[in-house]
């Protein structure tokens, strides 16, 4: 599997990184950084651990490829169906979370 673009590799590697400095609500929570595809906006500076898990994101989207569209979602309505959190219980959110050394 491609290694994921690391963030100071920028343009080069085709990871956008756009600097914003206002809050953006999703699911009732304040977004750091959303990934979309190769692309990863930052609503503010992101390193360590949060960098690492939205790499992830980023792998997760070259190997699910235009079916995380579909996937992703379905995720979220699994755990919610399921009785858990359709944000921190999706299970691309846990391997995230997971493959960055955060809490699970
Ligand atoms: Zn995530």
């Amino acid at each position: 599997m491609m290694e994921a673009p690391r963030a100071w590799e920028g343009w080069s590697r085709g990871a956008l990184w756009v600097l914003c400095d206002y809050p953006v609500l999703t699911m009732g929570r304040r977004l750091v950084a959303r990934t979309m595809g190769w692309v990863v906006i930052q609503y503010h500076p992101v390193t360590g651990p949060t960098e690492d898990h939205e790499l992830h994101h980023v792998k997760q989207c070259m190997l699910w490829g235009p079916f995380i569209i579909i996937a992703y979602p379905l995720a979220s309505l699994w755990a919610y169906l399921k009785g858990g959190d359709a944000y921190s219980d999706n299970w691309f959110e846990k391997a995230a979370r997971r493959a960055a050394g955060q809490e699970v």
